[in-house]
């Protein structure tokens, strides 16, 4: 390819399927991807001419669409001052931003920034934190996380290790990975005995127990399950009663995404340690932070390392904390809370539907979620084509077709997407038809 010289669609996908590794993806790929020219607002925009409403905001991500004017502007602005530059010793004017927008906006106590890369790397340090506490405190035996079954929390190897360890995505590493405490999936609704039995086993393995760590409210990745709130209360009660941290991961509940602009915020709840990521940036850039209260900087700060032990080559990246700073102002300045209730409403109204069909076990929605859930696992590759006939882009996953869109998504973009969501349902059923 002459340097500089535009490719073809046909050269993208023939050097894509040789050489690039996708998600989860494999060589030769079994479907070709679809290759993106662009995208604006809501609409993803194919090199063959297609058009297609977003409906999984790139993955939690792109809250106020693709291209926003705001964002657009942060990122050139800081582009010609520095796109980077190490964080050791130094320290600029965009993390600084975005770090005192973040302890504004995350429940009260949670005083100290972690910069990561992505979200699996502040699962990781989270994990740390964690561990290096208790070092600190004197009590190295404390060195295992507790989790809740059916959850997911990243693709490294600490985060794997705390993902759904039956059946979930990486249940193929349970044997070499960091050995954990599971506890079962949370019901839906409240079950007091539920909570008994989960403060039971956390006393029991306490004295190993670093921290709990959950998903709050939205189990995502591991299978868009919903539970009450006052789970997240009695976790924060249980693990005070019996010395041990809790963290949230927020990566995909943050910034609103659930109703509120945290799912903690659903039960009033302060995490020890908070992980945010995704929607960080409105899906610009890849960053993401981990949050611990100033009690824990201290601690780990007067253990035997003197500090966190991780810092990684981007931590902090100008560039990315602009766009994250400018997205966190966009967020708070518009009116999101009615945004994410309309899009509970589209959703709502648009899935009814998929009650009809004989192959759905299940419609569910909470604020920018909508999911079905069939009683089979999805032909992942029938089904997108069933959604991109709709004039949708969504990303089904073994028995679930789930959206979480843009905020800026309109009742029209809405039917779009739930009308695709109901179609690629459809086109899994028994004698189904894809439109
Ligand atoms: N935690 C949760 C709850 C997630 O949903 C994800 C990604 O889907 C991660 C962690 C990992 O984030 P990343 O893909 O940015 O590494």
């Amino acid at each position: 390819i002459p340097a500089g010289a535009a490719l073809t669609a046909r050269q993208i996908t023939e050097i894509d399927a040789g050489h690039i590794w996708h998600p989860y993806g494999a060589f030769p790929p079994s479907t070709p991807s679809l290759v993106v020219e662009s995208a604006s607002g809501t609409r993803l925009r194919l090199a063959d001419g297609r058009e297609l409403v977003d409906g999984m905001g790139s993955w939690w991500a792109a809250i106020h669409g693709y291209r926003h004017p705001v964002l657009d502007d942060a990122a050139r602005a800081q582009l010609d001052r520095m796109s980077h530059v190490m964080f050791g010793g130094l320290t600029h004017e965009p993390a600084a931003r975005l770090a005192q927008l973040l302890t504004d906006v995350t429940p009260d106590g949670l005083e100290q920034v972690f910069f990561a890369d992505s979200g699996s790397v502040s699962v990781e340090v989270a994990m740390k934190m964690a561990i290096q506490y208790w070092r600190s405190k004197g009590r190295p035996g404390k060195h295992r996380l507790l989790t809740w079954r059916g959850g997911y929390h990243g693709d490294t190897m600490g985060p794997m290790s705390v993902c759904d360890p039956d059946g979930g995505m990486h249940s193929m590493w349970s044997d070499v990975l960091p050995r954990q405490i599971f506890a079962p999936t949370p019901p839906r609704d409240y079950d007091p005995d539920y909570v008994l039995n989960l403060e039971l086993l956390l006393s029991a393995q306490a004295d190993e127990t670093a921290a709990v760590i959950v998903e709050p409210l939205v189990q995502g990745a591991g299978g868009m399950r919903f539970h009450d709130p006052r789970y997240l209360q009695a976790l924060r009660d249980a693990c005070d009663r019996h010395g041990v941290l809790l963290i949230f991961d927020e990566i995909a509940t943050g910034f609103g995404r659930t109703g509120r602009m945290f799912a903690a915020d659903h039960a009033d709840v302060r995490p020890d340690i908070m992980c945010v990521g995704k929607a960080l940036t409105g899906g610009y850039m890849t960053l993401a932070a981990t949050l611990c209260t100033a009690e824990l900087g201290r601690a780990i700060s007067a253990g035997e390392a003197g500090g966190l032990m991780h810092g990684p080559t981007f931590m902090a990246n100008p560039l990315a904390c602009a766009v994250g700073a400018a997205s966190l102002e966009l967020l708070v300045s518009r009116d999101w809370e009615t945004e994410v209730a309309d899009l509970e409403d589209g959703l709502t109204a648009g899935l009814a539907p998929a009650w009809d069909l004989p192959n759905v076990v299940d419609v569910r929605v909470l604020g920018g979620i909508g999911v079905i859930e069939l009683d089979a696992p999805v032909d992942m590759v029938s089904a997108t084509d069933a959604a991109v006939a709709a004039g949708g882009w969504l990303r089904p996953f073994r028995t679930l077709i789930y959206a979480m869109p843009p905020y800026i998504s309109t009742p029209d973009d809405l039917a779009t997407v739930t009308g695709a969501m109901v179609a690629a349902a459809a086109s899994q059923a028994q004698g189904g038809s894809p439109g």
